[in-house]
């Protein structure tokens, strides 16, 4: 008779390999289907949201749940967290106020106080009283008179060299420099799948497409769904819908209806000139969708730079945001998107976006405007459940027992899902787990630096990207 699995997960994004990692740690023997050849390989990130400060218009509750779901991540993944600022700024045109930002870190502040009080190994930003800092224009001009400094330690340094390349003029004053740190997709992937191949509780099958599932929960077996793929069926007793913007096709299989968005986006790899000292990540508001929507630039090593600019002629795409529509589950993007999604991108639209992004970060960063064409663009789609398009903060539903779905929107969501997983499960009555205190995970913390080193560089080079685009700003030891 062949194997029954405990827990069955389809897709081996962010989301997936966290809970495949968090059930292991558990002795949870669980098995992970992913269609492409190595683990989180689908949208990606570049940003740990420690604060939703890139999110003006969110509420202070998402903002919190960023903040904690950042740092457990961070925790889980110190290899993957690149520990440089972000430079916040309100362009003069737009409406936002520095005021508005400028309460909503002072809450910030004091949350992220509370959860260093209950467990001191959350500091992981910095000292509270350092999470952010304002510099007004008089503060602005010192600083730009300053020497640029290699390698800053401080966030005097960091603004210092930020400040005299950008055109602060155009900026709303104070200007804030907050701890939201570069996030490396390509690490946190290399981290998890060296776990997962080693882990003696999962089994990982990449290069592995699910084709369907069959629900035998009424038959009395000993499980109760059927995986199927192109050579096999698998059985298991608990299933994990973390297919990302997919998660709709595995739900009509299922004969399940639930409203949720997609939605397609895009960020730019640039190569810039040698700049004498290392930048924070610069991020120019605006209202998303509008021509003057954010600008984010996000430095990696070596010269390139990731660019984000939520407007239709660079992040976001006409029809780029899909809406599941009657019994419709999965919504579905148009022809054009469909081809993106395939890695069918047409040579000039790569060059004509990039070098629109590039000219966005101009408009503030005048010397930026040298920048080239520096990758392919990393690229995806999201889901967002319900219909709120502003939605940061997605978890998990359970529609029916013995299966879950994933509903993460950004990365940080993943330990938090993987816990609500294993809370259920064990509700269930499927398995009793020992509940430990402790937060870490075996299975990530034996994979070294110099292992992670290795993979995620082949990861970044196999997907098309420079290697460089694997490697941290801010080396850690
Ligand atoms: C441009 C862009 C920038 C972003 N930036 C950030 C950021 O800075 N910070 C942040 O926190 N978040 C960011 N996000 C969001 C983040 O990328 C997603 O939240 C996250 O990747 C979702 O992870 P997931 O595991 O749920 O889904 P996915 O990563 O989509 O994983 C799903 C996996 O399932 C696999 N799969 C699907 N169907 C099947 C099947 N039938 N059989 C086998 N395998 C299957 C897919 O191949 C895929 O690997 C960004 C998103 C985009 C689009």
């Amino acid at each position: 008779m062949s194997k029954i699995y405990n827990v069955g997960i389809i897709g081996g994004g962010v989301s997936g390999v966290v809970i495949s990692l968090q059930l292991a740690k558990y002795g949870i023997d669980n098995i992970v289907f992913e269609q492409e050849p190595s683990v989180v390989n689908g949208p990606p990130f570049c940003h740990l949201h420690a604060g939703g400060n890139l999110y003006p218009d969110i509420s202070d509750e998402q903002c919190r749940i960023l903040m904690k779901q950042s740092i457990e991540m961070a925790r889980l993944f110190p290899q993957s967290i690149d520990e440089r600022p972000t430079f916040i700024s309100i362009p003069k045109t737009e409406v936002y106020t520095v005021e508005n930002i400028e309460s909503r870190l002072e809450m910030l502040v004091s949350y992220y106080k509370e959860l260093i009080k209950e467990d001191p190994e959350n500091e992981i930003l910095g000292a509270p009283e350092n999470y952010y800092k304002l510099y007004t224009k008089t503060d602005l001009v010192a600083l730009a008179a300053q020497s640029t400094v290699k390698r800053p330690t401080s966030a005097d340094e960091w603004m210092t060299n930020a400040i005299k390349l950008i055109d602060y003029e155009k900026l709303k004053t104070p200007i804030i420099l907050v701890q939201e740190y570069g996030w490396n997709l390509f690490r946190l992937g290399a981290q998890a799948q060296l776990a997962l191949e080693k882990a003696e509780h999962c089994d990982l099958k990449m290069n592995t497409f699910v084709t369907e599932i069959k629900d035998v929960r009424e038959q009395n077996l000993d499980y109760n769904w059927e995986i199927h793929t192109k050579d096999a069926i698998y059985k298991v007793k608990y299933l994990v819908n973390s297919s990302g913007f997919k998660t709709g096709t595995i739900d009509e299989s299922l004969h399940l209806n639930t409203e949720r968005l997609i939605e397609f986006k895009a960020a730019y790899v640039s190569k810039w000139k040698p700049i004498p000292g290392l930048i924070p990540e610069l991020i120019f508001h605006g209202k998303r969708g509008t021509p003057h929507g954010m600008a984010q630039l996000t430095p990696y090593c070596d010269e390139y730079y990731q660019i984000h600019g939520m407007t239709e002629d660079i992040t976001l795409f006409e029809n780029g945001l899909v809406h599941s529509e009657g019994n419709t589950v999965q919504p579905e993007f148009n022809k054009s998107i469909t081809q993106k999604l395939h890695r069918d991108w047409k040579a000039d639209e790569i060059k004509s976006r990039t070098e629109n992004a590039i000219d966005f970060v101009g408009k503030f960063m005048p010397s930026f405007k040298s920048a080239t064409v520096g990758g392919p663009p990393m690229y995806g789609a999201q889901q967002i459940p319900g219909n709120d398009p502003n939605l940061r903060v997605g978890e998990v539903h359970f529609p029916c027992p013995s299966y879950a779905r994933s509903e993460i929107v950004k990365a940080s969501s993943a330990l938090t899902v993987a816990n609500q997983i294993l809370n259920k499960i064990k509700e269930e009555g499927h398995i009793s787990i020992i509940p430990s205190k402790v937060k870490q995970n075996p299975l990530l913390d034996c994979i070294s630096k110099q292992d992670i080193n290795v993979l995620s560089s082949e990861l970044a080079i196999q997907r098309g990207y420079p290697g460089a685009l694997s490697k941290l700003v801010i080396e850690k030891d």
